[in-house]
């Protein structure tokens, strides 16, 4: 049949996309992709995009819900772009991406018979997040709002109780917008590139229960300072308030300079027995309850015996490095972003750490230089690349290098599995372990580790 758009149909999702959008076919075989809808529901849609063998289909009506249906936590979960599966029951998520990640080694890695170990999920999928950005503007009726973007737009849907995040940001945004309207701050337009507060971000240390609040601000001065300071310190834990200039005119979110307003500039979080100091601009784990179990999988992996020298290639701020760095000889770390790897320093230093040293550039530069000029050795070397995943040209230095063991952590299955067949096929690499660990729970995202053994 040929399916136009508005045509009205029926039909069962039998499969997920990789945006966490429903899949249909209809009898004919015509594919529907339907946000909105999951596995198993029976539903009514509405094509508003069809092409010829496939289309997009806007839900209706849900005529029987799957038995995996759940009702969302946050009425917002729909028009949201902050969640995808929250109308599925956790359980049946971690069932998708487990699924996903072993199709992803089977189809693009070309593996078979996979360890793989039981997706690692989290005891509570809601309040994870340690940090959130809040937009701010203005609604239809001109009142100042907060919430988030809806998908793919910057029209904002309001909430100030992001589900996935800590309740207690709500009281710092009710907080913060009482102050705001009280003292007259405009909240940014982007049309006119007019008004001052872009974005409320807020930061809570989950171990230490220290607050951070940074006002994102078109500007450089802050109004009525003494009164925002005032409201938020009332506020159990309050460790850092400062502003953030952002004056330009894309959709950049932070700027490059803090304006100190109160407290430190900077707070203290620990993951297992190492501290890490986080200021606004600092990279993050962002659920650090599953990077602690995600870096003791990366420990388990690596299986040190406290002899072994450890590369951790795209470390960051060294989360890992130091982690890793607990049961070392030694851990070089090397990351692309200079002030990353200033942080990486500063948080060596105030663990006490000696023993881990860490050098800024490109993975794929540093390596091969420092193994051609200095013979550099790797008893293991660890990776935890962004989605585009390794290059080449580190990839064939590892294989050069030939360390015992390969850590591979990944936030992309689809490269990941690319990376490990170049390094299993002739590589003489034999992929041992695979665990999927749940860090963004109600998103479609999920983290990967995998142990890789010399042959
Ligand atoms: N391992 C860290 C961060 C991983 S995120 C942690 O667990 O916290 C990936 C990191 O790789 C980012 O910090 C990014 O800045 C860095 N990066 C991106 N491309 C790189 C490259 N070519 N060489 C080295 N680091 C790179």
């Amino acid at each position: 049949m040929n399916y136009q758009k508005n045509d009205i149909l029926c039909l069962r999702i039998t499969d997920m996309g990789n945006d966490g959008e429903g899949i249909g076919k209809t009898e004919d075989g015509y594919t529907l992709f339907v946000k909105d809808a999951v596995i198993g529901d029976k539903v009514q849609v509405k094509i508003i995009k069809a092409k010829k063998s496939y289309g997009y289909g806007r839900l209706m009506e849900v005529l029987e819900p799957s038995p995996d249906r759940v009702e969302p936590l946050c009425p917002q979960a729909r028009p949201c772009g902050g969640c995808q599966l929250q109308a599925l029951s956790y359980e049946k998520q971690l069932e998708y991406k487990q699924n996903r990640v072993k199709s992803h080694l089977e189809r693009i890695g070309g593996f078979s018979d996979i360890p793989m170990e039981p997706i690692i999920g989290m005891e509570e999928p809601y309040y994870y997040r340690n940090k959130a950005q809040f937009p701010v503007g203005r609604n239809k009726e001109g009142r100042i709002v907060t919430g988030f973007y809806a998908g793919r737009t910057h029209s904002i849907v309001e909430t100030r109780r992001c589900y996935l995040g800590v309740l207690g940001n709500e009281e710092i945004l009710n907080r913060v917008i009482d102050w705001m309207e009280e003292n007259q701050v405009e909240p940014y337009d982007e049309k006119s590139g007019s008004g001052l507060v872009r974005h409320i971000l807020i930061r809570y240390g989950f171990s230490s229960g220290e607050w951070m609040v940074c006002l994102v601000i078109n500007g450089d001065k802050l109004p009525a300072k003494e009164r925002l300071i005032r409201t938020l310190i009332e506020i159990n834990g309050m460790t850092s308030i400062t502003a953030n200039v952002n004056t330009r005119r894309d959709n950049v979110i932070l700027g490059e300079k803090i304006l100190p307003v109160w407290g430190q500039t900077y707070i203290t979080d620990q993951i297992g027995e190492v501290s890490y100091e986080i200021s606004p601009l600092s990279f993050y784990q962002v659920n650090p309850l599953q990077t602690r179990k995600l870096y003791e999988k990366a420990l388990e992996y690596a299986k040190l015996q406290g002899n072994e020298v450890v590369w951790d290639l795209y470390c960051g701020i060294g989360t890992i490095s130091l982690f890793l760095a607990q049961k070392a000889k030694k851990v070089y770390g090397v990351e692309i972003v200079p002030d990353a790897v200033r942080d990486a320093k500063r948080n060596a230093k105030i663990n006490g750490m000696k023993n881990v040293e860490f050098f800024v550039g490109k993975a794929e530069e540093i390596l091969p230089k420092k193994r051609k000029s200095e013979g550099v050795y790797a008893d293991v070397i660890v990776v935890d690349p962004p989605r585009k995943g390794c290059d080449r040209a580190l990839l064939d230095t590892i294989l050069e290098m030939g360390p015992r063991r390969v850590v591979y952590v990944s936030c992309d299955s689809a490269t990941l599995a690319r990376d490990l067949k170049y390094l299993c096929g002739d590589g003489g690499y034999r992929l041992e372990k695979v665990c999927p660990v749940d860090q963004f729970g109600m998103t479609v995202h999920v983290e990967t580790i995998c142990l890789l053994e010399r042959k």
